[in-house]
């Protein structure tokens, strides 16, 4: 009885068509090559990417299906496997002749040996990654935009862990150290900089770590440089994609410039231009609030009204400048006269109201004749002695602030008429009676 063998060779058969069906369900590229790097076999997968049947494919090489001469990888290490006999696991970029598109593939190629020890061909099993490439370039190009905006930001950004260490900055932030940002991430801002300034960022950080909320609000920080800088701060808390809080990210402009310059627009709106003293706008806002002040603590208030003698001649006869150095003069030498509570204001012109708090009109008239005097002795226009006209008055915690004005200009009228150089003064409350 014939057993065994024939059996043998059905099942042999059986065995390989059941490995072929196996090898074609596989998601990878399977195939031989001979020597010359012609296909002796190949899986479905292979006859899908080329699109051709296996007998279309069989007995030719690469030549027939890829772009060798964009396909380095490929030709390279099939050489390799083929002439050095060396196993290759490695990832290839392949570009299909066909459609001129370009992939990806994990590669295992290795060389198949003959009884005899000779190379007779090539094994190879290819998986296609060329997705995996995609989003991981999508991935780098993302990362790479994200840090150049974050560094070309016009804030400094940064990112501290729920104990406050920094586990990112972006270079403005670490140019405020003096470093780069490698060497400060894992150090909190007391390690860093001053006790002062580092205290002063707490504030914000302490506040996000605590409520888990955004905040805002100022920080000045003393930079590397010794340079005070005023930033404007938002913190933003961070949660990891389980809901874990696990820091936050701060974002600081920088408001030093813009600070400057709204509290020298702000000098500017109350300043005199010539002579640094406050204009008539701020005069009279400081002569209000010291007049609701005097209301409130039933304390004496006084007011000079002072105007310099002829001062028409002054510029008619040397010159509108030397006119200009008169008045800024004045303004230096009565200031130095008066008490830092006291304020000398231009109202315009060549007219001072001096005002006086916490000074009864005695005490105003003292330094009403104090004022006269030293204007006298101390300007001179040439060599002419300038002379100021003063009206003194006091409140009378009754009048308006426009009675208060108008008493103390209509004393420095009376002054003016009974010759100048000298200081008027009656009570307003014996003017109004
Ligand atoms: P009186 O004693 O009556 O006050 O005489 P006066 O000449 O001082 O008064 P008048 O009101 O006739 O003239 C004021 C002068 O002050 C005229 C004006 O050109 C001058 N003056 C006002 N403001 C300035 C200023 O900012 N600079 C200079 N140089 N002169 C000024
Ligand atoms: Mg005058
Ligand atoms: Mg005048």
């Amino acid at each position: 009885m014939e057993t065994g063998k024939p059996q043998a060779t059905t099942d042999t058969r059986q065995q390989l068509d059941d490995l072929r069906a196996a090898v074609d369900s596989l998601g990878s590229f399977i195939f031989i090559k001979d020597l010359q790097g012609r296909y002796t076999y190949v899986n479905e997968r292979v006859r899908n990417l080329f699109g051709l049947p296996e007998e279309a494919i069989l007995g030719r090489d690469d030549s027939t299906f890829f772009s060798l001469d964009q396909s380095r990888d490929l030709r390279e290490n099939d050489e390799q496997v083929l002439r050095q006999g060396r196993a290759i696991e490695t990832q290839e970029r392949n570009v299909i002749a066909a459609t001129g598109e370009e992939r990806w593939f994990w590669t295992v190629k290795r060389p198949l040996v003959s009884a005899d020890g000779s190379i007779h061909g090539m094994s190879g099993a290819c998986t296609d990654i060329t997705e995996k490439v995609q989003l991981e370039r999508a991935l780098r190009e993302k990362q790479a935009l994200l840090e150049t905006v974050l560094d070309h930001a016009p804030a400094c950004i940064y990112l501290k862990d729920t104990d406050r260490r920094y586990v990112y900055l972006n270079h403005r932030t670490a140019a405020l150290y003096g470093h780069d940002p490698d060497a400060i991430v894992g150090a909190r801002d007391e390690d860093l900089l001053s006790h002062e300034t580092a205290e002063n960022c707490r504030g914000l950080d302490d506040r996000v770590l605590a409520t888990y909320a955004p905040q805002q609000g100022e920080e000045t920080f003393t930079a590397a440089d010794g340079r005070i800088r005023v930033y404007e701060t938002e913190k933003v808390p961070l949660l990891s994609e389980d809901g874990t809080f696990t820091g936050f990210i701060g974002f600081s402009r920088d408001m030093t410039e813009t600070r400057q310059l709204q509290q020298r627009l702000e000098r500017m709106a109350h300043e005199d231009q010539l002579t640094g003293l406050p204009n008539r706008r701020r005069t009279e806002q400081v002569l209000e609030e010291e007049l609701n002040r005097a209301h409130r603590s039933g304390q004496p208030l006084s007011l000079l009204a002072l105007d310099l003698d002829h001062f028409k001649s002054v510029n008619d006869h040397y010159g509108h400048e030397m006119g200009d150095q008169v008045l800024v003069q004045l303004g230096v030498i009565l200031s130095e006269r008066l008490r830092s509570t006291d304020t000398l204001g231009r109202w315009g012109g060549e007219e001072f109201f001096v005002i006086l708090p916490d000074t009864d009109l005695e005490g105003a008239q003292q330094v009403a004749e104090t004022l006269r005097q030293t204007t006298e002795t101390s300007i001179h226009a040439g060599d002419t002695p300038v002379t100021v006209s003063i009206g003194v008055t006091q409140y009378d915690h009754s009048q308006t602030l426009r009675a208060f004005i108008q008493h103390a200009d209509g004393l420095l009228y009376r002054a003016k008429h009974s010759g100048r150089n000298q200081v008027a003064l009656i009570s307003s409350q014996a003017a109004f009676r």
